[in-house]
């Protein structure tokens, strides 16, 4: 059907000039390859992104050698719960997680995610990061933008809307659906309506993965509704930062464990991620305030607690929460981590607060205190109220994996949980080393393969020629956290050096000036849709303009010019936008987006440039008049088009002439 466009390039041979065989060897390390097999000695070889060989020794001539005498070579980590955003476009280089060996951020967990999803990944890969970045699209916010916060559930004309926009998010490149069924508004969300959003990401290759509804007192119930969402909704399931709240319920995981085990043993794809702290947090009003209510949003909750009635019920119910629940049954429990009302209470448990405000230390005080927080803006708080035998005894459960459930901190700013400074580094220092509950190799599988494999990120979390170069060198016998609940501005020690993409972002003690992270999309973008759209590779035409029909009858015509060659950079070929004269049903309107797999563009559109490199992308709309540049070393994109719900794609292939 209609269509027009198309691209480009084009373009002979290449000529190599002398390089050395390697950018970068890695010589004499212990590679612990992610796998979970045991280390072995080698040499790792990398060219450009990649790693290219690995053998006992490796000679070849390489523009830089590094001597690890020992050290080990791990895949870099990939942490399936962050919450980057909160920080990622103030600090870049994440330091806080790349200096533990991190080398992939996966955002958009516990329900909340940017809808839509496309816009915030292209200001990310503008943004040029070091770590690489990824994201899930989230229930909350898609029932949020659909239906409010509200306390019912969804009529079938708004489970149609949040179905279009999960398969959006989906298409925008998202690796799965989150939710947050302990917040508002997931928690006002039936089991069924989540099940018909998981088949909806399920179909187009994505996870569930799920902050669970209740982590306390219904947490078996919990775990037994995130199984059957992924039995369900045919899609593998995941109980994300798994842990048990409240010392009422401490021991339970044995329970937990045990569900995840008989659902595995029964098919079900379920596992779990961790993060090894005996503390979570999240904000005060959603953890320590019933969540009826928080229905209807900030205004309506400040109403209720005008009320004195109302008023009366939610300290009651509050009280609860402290005593049996996140409050761990003591306002000394919570500590408040950033507040913006009044700066000077981050630090400040809940017991002290409450004492500043002229009260007596109780339970109901500090519910009442709590509730006061909420009034004057809120703030976000540290609850200790988990077991370390709950920790220990998921942790070395083999369907356990780790994530941080951290934020890229502003260093010195506030008093975060340490969890984003030192999550990694900690299991590697004391689950590993100190207490040995588990092998190193086994371990690094939790933070790289096994991650990896959720995500289908399939170049990535194994160190094996031809995957991608995320690396993360270390001492094992120094490597450790340092942050602390009272001091969490701290980095990760014994961490000698980080690679993303082929690039060492972290060395000597500092992060380099590299910034190679790239925005990973998801399944429902890595392949072809299963709508009436094609998949075309187009190959390198060598003169002419030919032309591709697609199986759904769109035609791709390759327009090639001459190419000019001159200065450091090459033109190698013009996008033209034309009208498909052949079938004279064509139809202007649809957004092209280019997705850059490998090297450098220079995207013109109108005139004016941008730079683009792995990971981002470029979106022409017609009638843009489109020209590209390349580095030396060429470019190859994907091309993706989707006119009137129509989706096609190509690889083109830029590459320098002469
Ligand atoms: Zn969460």
């Amino acid at each position: 059907m209609r269509q027009f466009l198309i691209l480009l390039l084009l373009a002979p041979a290449i000529v190599q000039t002398q390089t050395p065989a390697y950018d970068l060897v890695l010589r004499g390390g212990r590679i612990v390859d992610g796998t979970a097999s045991p280390w072995y000695r080698g040499d790792v070889a990398i060219k450009g992104d990649t790693i290219v060989a690995i053998a006992p020794s490796i000679t070849a001539p390489a523009s830089r050698v590094i001597e690890l005498d020992g050290l080990v070579v791990a895949p870099g980590f990939i942490d399936i719960h962050t919450h980057a955003r909160r920080g990622i476009f103030d600090v870049p280089t994440a330091d806080n997680y790349v200096r533990q060996g991190v080398t992939t951020l996966i955002e958009g967990p516990d329900g909340g995610s940017p809808v839509p999803l496309r816009p915030f990944l292209e200001k990310v890969a503008a943004t040029r990061i070091s770590p690489n970045f990824a994201s899930f699209v989230g229930q909350g916010s898609v029932r949020s933008a659909v239906m409010g916060e509200v306390d019912r559930a969804a009529t079938p004309a708004e489970l149609g809307k949040m179905r279009d926009l999960v398969r959006q998010g989906m298409e925008d490149g998202a690796l799965g659906l989150s939710s947050g069924l302990f917040y508002v508004p997931g928690t006002f969300t039936p089991t069924a309506e989540v099940v018909e959003l998981a088949k909806v990401a399920g179909s187009m290759g994505g996870i569930y993965i799920s902050h669970m509804r209740d982590e306390a007192k219904g947490v078996l119930d919990s775990v037994r509704e995130t199984i059957t969402i992924g039995e369900q909704g045919g899609l593998p399931t995941q109980v994300t930062h798994h842990k048990v709240i409240g010392r009422k319920y401490w021991g339970r995981s044995s329970d937990t464990l045990r569900l995840i085990d008989e659902a595995r043993a029964r098919g079900v794809d379920a596992t779990i991620d961790q993060y090894p702290y005996t503390a979570s947090a999240t904000s005060i009003g959603a953890a320590l305030l019933p969540a009826w209510a928080q229905e209807g949003g900030r205004e309506s909750t400040l109403k209720r607690l005008k009320d004195p009635a109302t008023r009366a019920k939610i300290q009651v119910e509050s009280a609860a929460i402290i005593r049996d629940e996140r409050g761990g049954g003591d306002p000394k429990n919570v500590v408040v981590s950033s507040c913006q009302f009044d700066p000077s209470l981050a630090g400040k448990n809940l017991a002290e607060i409450t004492q500043g405000r002229g009260l007596a230390v109780t339970i109901e005080n500090a519910a009442e205190t709590a509730m006061w927080i909420v009034e004057q803006g809120g703030a976000q708080g540290i609850f200790h109220a988990i077991s370390e035998d709950d920790l220990q005894r998921i942790l070395v459960h083999p369907a356990t994996m780790i994530g941080s459930d951290g934020e890229v901190p502003i260093f010195g700013k506030n008093v975060p949980h340490p969890r984003s400074y030192g999550t990694f580094v900690r299991v590697l220092g004391v689950y590993v080393r100190e207490k040995k509950l588990l092998s190193l190799e086994e371990a690094v599988r939790k933070m790289s393969a096994f991650p990896a494999q959720r995500l289908g990120l399939t170049d990535r979390g194994v160190i094996r020629q031809g995957m991608k170069a995320d690396l993360a060198v270390f001492d094992p016998a120094r490597v450790r956290d340092t942050a602390t609940f009272e001091k969490p501005h701290s980095y990760a020690e014994g961490v000698s050096y980080v690679l993303v993409n082929g690039e060492v972002v972290f060395e000597n003690g500092a992060m380099t000036a590299a910034r190679p992270g790239r925005v990973l999309y998801g399944p429902a973008t890595r392949q072809a849709p299963a709508t009436n759209g094609a998949s075309h590779e187009a190959h390198q035409a060598p003169s002419g303009s030919p032309v591709f029909e697609s199986a759904g009858g769109s035609r791709l015509r390759m327009l090639l010019e001459t190419p000019a060659v001159g200065g450091n950079e090459v033109e190698v070929g013009e996008l033209t936008f034309a009208p498909n004269t052949d079938s004279g049903d064509h139809q202007h309107g649809a957004t092209e987006t280019f997705y850059i797999l490998e090297g450098e563009l220079e995207h013109i559109v109108n005139g004016k440039g941008t730079k683009l490199g792995p990971g981002m992308i470029g979106t022409v709309r017609p009638p843009d008049k489109v020209r590209h540049k390349t580095g030396p070393n060429g470019a190859k994109a994907l091309v993706i088009w989707a006119p009137a719900g129509e989706a096609a794609r190509v690889t083109s292939r830029w590459k320098r002439v002469g």
